[in-house]
């Protein structure tokens, strides 16, 4: 057992007298932080080392002593994972242990007998935590209000932003969230994302900065960088570019002139904006060839998609999509490059996390270039990626600064480092076979209540509903319609869409934000039903109010991280 413990200069003598009694203790590990004299000294300079210490799971208690133990206990709550107590009684420690799980015991020496601190001392590290299902919920409430208290200072400052942060916050508790490129961001992402990293320019790229002060940031981007590559098995990363589109413009910069060819999926069959859409930079810039989907599979063809490469013969071409429900072969599109002589380029903004969970088959070994986004199934903040092979990653460097970014988002990228490291560990294990699982049954269920899904099914974390055909209604009415009962999704184009793109003939359903909820194959079933529900008649408003009611249930039992 480590124990830490500090005090004022008005706690000084018990702070010795206890650290002796404790040492005498078997097992026991005892670090004092201070102070040594009886000098005049700041609380909350001692509070901070013992606090950081819990915090940091480097200890498993700790003890703070001013006069009264008050000005401790708050400087100490302070910090994420402390559970401070002040303790005038051996009751109130066995009591704070049990309910709260108290994990720093502060004293008043002004309050206590150095003989009774000893017995209340002994009380706490004694008692064990009370592990039932009520206390262990009031313990969980007190570290998710975090969610709140780590933007409450925000509430003086800027009370019309802070209302927009609650208002966030309110709808991830009370809505289920289905759409398809979202998730939830960990705390500690949340936590490097709005660190002090922010402050600082870093033009240029670790050990080759262009302005000084950059050790801090230059670890940083390094660690990203080392996490991307071990957890992706790529030659090379650069995690700077600011978002997904930016990811791809870098490696059509460090590749290929304007007006080259790029062949990719058709922007209204799943393809993205930066794929080469017309009012987007790619289709202005370069000769974009699109290719399709086949007709009656509604899956990629990959003979006729040969068959094109070769006759096109495109400078890139590019495998990935932001509504494709079903796996890619990624293999087999490094043949087709190889036959037409082109860059294989994947963009899997939205199944990098099931990349990374093992729950796809990656691109990382055939393609020349994997660009990402790191906030979709990825779990981490808003951002993009590159990965490639080591013999252009001179090109791509160059290509995102200076080619097209200046100073690059430390911060950001820090929390993509977090991201890395959550997936590398345990925190993500089983995430994204459940995600897929997950999508399977929820898939399953509406399908099962009659409603046609494109290509018949889903392999990953999205599919799509056509509602055009199942039941006379455009994709916009049908999310407008979900939207009103608490469940969000988005309208969406499908394979050979019959209606505008403002209006479309389907919806996307993705799983990887209720999946990061811990929902699983049970909730899904009451969602999917839900779902169903509320489409077999799109102005039921009654039908709308009852699910909104009862999906908003569901949703407060499994608070956002
Ligand atoms: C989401 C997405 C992107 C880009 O995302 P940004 O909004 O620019 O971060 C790029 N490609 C695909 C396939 C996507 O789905």
């Amino acid at each position: 057992m480590k124990i830490t413990i500090a005090s004022d200069h008005g706690g000084v003598e018990l702070k010795s007298m206890l650290i002796a009694t404790l040492s005498a203790g078997f097992g026991r590990t005892v670090l004092d932080f201070g102070p040594v004299s009886k000098d005049s000294c700041d609380y909350p300079d001692y509070a901070l080392k013992v606090a950081m210490s819990i915090s940091a799971h480097e200890a498993d208690f700790g003890i703070l002593i001013c006069r009264s133990g008050i000005g401790m206990a708050m400087a100490a709550n302070r910090f994420q994972g402390v559970r401070a107590a002040v303790c005038q009684t051996v009751d109130a420690a066995v009591t704070t242990r049990q309910h709260n799980g108290a994990n720093v015991l502060c004293l008043g020496a002004d309050v206590v007998s150095p003989a009774y601190a000893a017995e209340i001392v002994e009380a706490f590290i004694s008692t064990p935590v009370d592990t039932s299902e009520r206390h262990a919920r009031r313990r969980a409430k007190l570290e998710r209000a975090g969610r709140l208290s780590d933007v409450s200072g925000l509430a003086a400052e800027d009370p019309e932003i802070y209302a927009t942060v609650l208002a966030q916050s309110r709808q991830e508790d009370t809505e289920i969230n289905l759409i398809a490129s979202e998730n939830f961001t960990s705390r500690a992402c949340r936590e490097a994302a709005g660190s002090v990293l922010m402050n600082k320019y870093a033009e240029g790229y670790p050990g080759k900065r262009w302005y000084s002060g950059c050790i801090p940031v230059d670890s940083a981007e390094t660690l990203a960088i080392e996490r991307a590559k071990k957890l992706f098995g790529a030659e090379h990363a650069n995690v700077q570019p600011h978002c997904g589109s930016a990811a791809n413009m870098a490696v059509y910069f460090a590749t290929i002139k304007p007006g080259e060819t790029i062949m990719s999926m058709a922007l209204d069959q799943g393809g993205h904006l930066s794929h080469g859409s017309p009012v987007n930079f790619s289709g202005k810039i370069y000769n974009i060839v699109p290719y399709t989907v086949d007709k009656a599979t509604e899956r990629l063809d990959y003979d006729a998609l040969e068959k094109q490469a070769l006759e096109v013969k495109p400078k890139i071409l590019l495998a990935g999509a932001s509504a494709y429900p079903r796996m890619i072969d990624f293999k087999r599109i490094r043949e087709i490059c190889d036959k037409a002589g082109c860059i294989m380029m994947v963009d899997m903004a939205h199944i990098a996390g099931l990349v990374a969970g093992g729950a796809h088959p990656s691109p990382v070994p055939y393609a020349d270039f994997v660009t990402t986004t790191t906030h979709k199934t990825l779990g981490g903040p808003r951002g993009g990626m590159v990965l490639c092979k080591a013999k252009y990653a001179k090109a791509l460097d160059s290509a995102v600064f200076p080619g097209m970014q200046g100073g690059p988002l430390e911060n950001i990228i820090a929390a993509k480092a977090v991201c890395f490291k959550e997936w590398l560990g345990e925190a993500k294990r089983g995430y994204a076979q459940q995600v897929v699982k997950n999508c399977q049954v929820l898939c399953r269920t509406v399908q099962d209540r009659g409603y046609r899904i494109v290509s018949g099914g889903t392999d990953n974390h999205l599919f799509l509903v056509d509602v055009k055909y199942t039941k006379g209604v455009t994709g916009k009415d049908a999310a407008a319609a979900l939207d009103a009962a608490g469940i969000v999704v988005n309208k969406n184009t499908i394979p050979y869409d019959t209606e505008s793109p403002f209006k479309t003939s389907g919806i996307r359903v993705g799983t990887a934000s209720v999946t990061t909820r811990g929902m699983r194959e049970a909730e899904m079933i009451k969602i999917g039903t839900w779902i169903a529900d509320v489409l077999d008649d799109v102005s039921n408003l009654s039908v709308q109010a009852r699910v909104k009611r009862e999906a908003g249930e569901l949703a407060l039992g499994f608070p956002a991280p």
